[in-house]
């Protein structure tokens, strides 16, 4: 699976044709929307760029992968998606990378705030997880000058691609939906091993938890233009992107990225599919490749398959869509909680930093996205999800900071490698929750 230069072309045709269309639209248009009740207006920009690296970098996910890239597997793309309604804005920006570490979330967006002229709970900044892309770093100090070099180019292009969408916005509508997919499966694997004692030892590693619980659910909003013209699917979906696992030293989107990349270049016409990453932080996909790349013939590559399944959901679901809606509001609201730490964690990993949390929420219409500047475990997403007063909530983790692992409070006497990374301590995930219901209660006041 290569780039497909042609839908990428064609992709180019369209943008010029869109730009011509925009100019002529927005010359006859400027009389009609001055008489539009800007309070009830939905309006939406899309843009889209490729962020694949030019150079060989260090790419982030596994410790143990020192070596720099070498080739590019499928493009990473940065998707942007800015809603406006009434001057309110919500801009989504979808990266396909692995986050926010090395403290980058909060360089990266006070560029862009100040840049775009956002308000801070207007930018939910969001990373697809995927472990086959640049490590983010502006520290040229400790980390290789490719990755510091493509991180400053990054938040110019993200910078860019925001403005692009929030002049192109235009009148929407908007719907969404859930399906299902078992892509993705509990990692939280027992072992049961002999003591020293001659009593037998129980302990969690990271492998496959076949018979463990997951969140199979498969958001999608769909997003069109007044003409009915399709202009984005977003989709979320909790799930690693670890599918090529650390033996792998091609750039890729791996499952959320090569499910944007389906699910685009098969609902076809220049239409977007950004992904977020739901709370998975305890789910794997349901296989990697096998170690060393060795397959036999006629074996289709897992990241293919199992990307494939996703995306053919996510298609699915976009077009059972029928319930589209064109008026906001869109509200916005952000918060950082200080939360009780884990005293001592026994594995304090690159990834632990303070025991703070941003949640930022956004309100478009019905629905709500709510994002999270951590690694959460589906419990504790699901328990978000089935608090929110809306109907579809659209929970986002990697967003806006890189805390760490957020686990339920019942998992810490089992132990794992979540727990003993975890820079919180067992009843900071009930402040989570408590604080994030809060805050969509909130959104969702009339
Ligand atoms: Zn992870």
């Amino acid at each position: 699976m290569h780039t497909n230069r042609r839908v990428y072309g064609l992709f180019e045709e369209c943008r010029i044709l869109l730009v011509l269309c925009l100019w002529v639209a927005g010359f006859f248009g400027s009389q009609a929307r001055a008489a539009e009740p800007p309070s009830a207006v939905l309006r939406c920009g899309i843009a889209k760029a490729d962020i694949t690296p030019t150079k060989p970098v260090q790419m982030a996910g596994y410790s143990s992968r020192k070596e720099l890239s070498q080739g590019v597997h499928d493009p990473l793309s940065a998707r942007v998606v800015a809603f406006e309604c009434g001057g309110k804005r919500a801009v989504l920006v979808s990266l396909d990378n692995l986050g926010f570490y090395n403290d980058t979330a909060a360089q990266i967006r006070a560029a862009l705030l100040e840049r775009c002229k956002l308000e801070p709970s207007e930018l939910l900044l969001c990373a697809i997880h995927t472990h086959s892309a640049p490590t983010l770093t502006l520290n040229a100090g400790k980390d290789h000058p490719n990755n510091v070099e493509y991180t400053k180019t990054l938040t110019t292009t993200i910078g860019d691609q925001i403005e692009r969408a929030l002049k192109s916005t235009k009148p929407v509508s908007v719907g969404a939906r859930r399906g299902y997919s078992p892509v993705g499966m509990n990692r939280r694997e027992k072992v049961v091993e002999p003591g020293t004692d001659g009593q037998s030892k129980e302990s969690i590693r990271l492998g496959r938890n076949a018979y463990g619980p997951t969140d199979k659910e498969v958001l999608v909003m769909k997003i069109a233009r007044a003409d009915g013209t399709a202009i984005a699917a977003i989709l979320d979906y909790a799930c690693h992107s670890t599918s090529l696992g650390p033996g792998n030293m091609a750039v890729s989107g791996d499952i959320l990225g090569l499910a944007e990349q389906f699910v685009e270049k098969n609902l076809g016409g220049g239409l977007t599919a950004p992904a977020f990453a739901g709370a998975s932080g305890d789910i794997d996909p349901w296989f990697r490749v096998v170690p060393g790349f060795k397959t036999e013939a006629g074996w289709v590559p897992e990241p293919v398959l199992l990307s494939t399944m996703l995306g053919e959901e996510v298609m699915n679901v976009y077009r059972d869509i029928k319930d589209l809606s064109s008026s906001g509001p869109v509200r916005t609201a952000i918060a950082t909680l200080d939360l009780p730490a884990q005293a001592a964690p026994q594995d304090p990993s690159e990834y632990t930093g303070p025991a703070k949390v941003t949640i930022t929420a956004a309100r478009i219409g019905d629905t709500a996205f709510i994002g999270f500047g951590c690694e959460m475990l589906h419990a504790v997403g699901l328990e978000i999800k089935h608090g929110s007063p809306f109907k579809h909530t659209f929970l986002i983790t990697h967003c806006n900071g890189a805390a760490g692992y957020l686990a339920p409070a019942d998992l810490y006497a089992q132990g794992g490698y979540e727990i003993q990374t975890s820079p919180f301590a067992a009843e900071a995930a009930a402040r989570v929750v408590e604080r994030a219901g809060a805050m969509l209660r909130e959104l969702n006041k009339d």
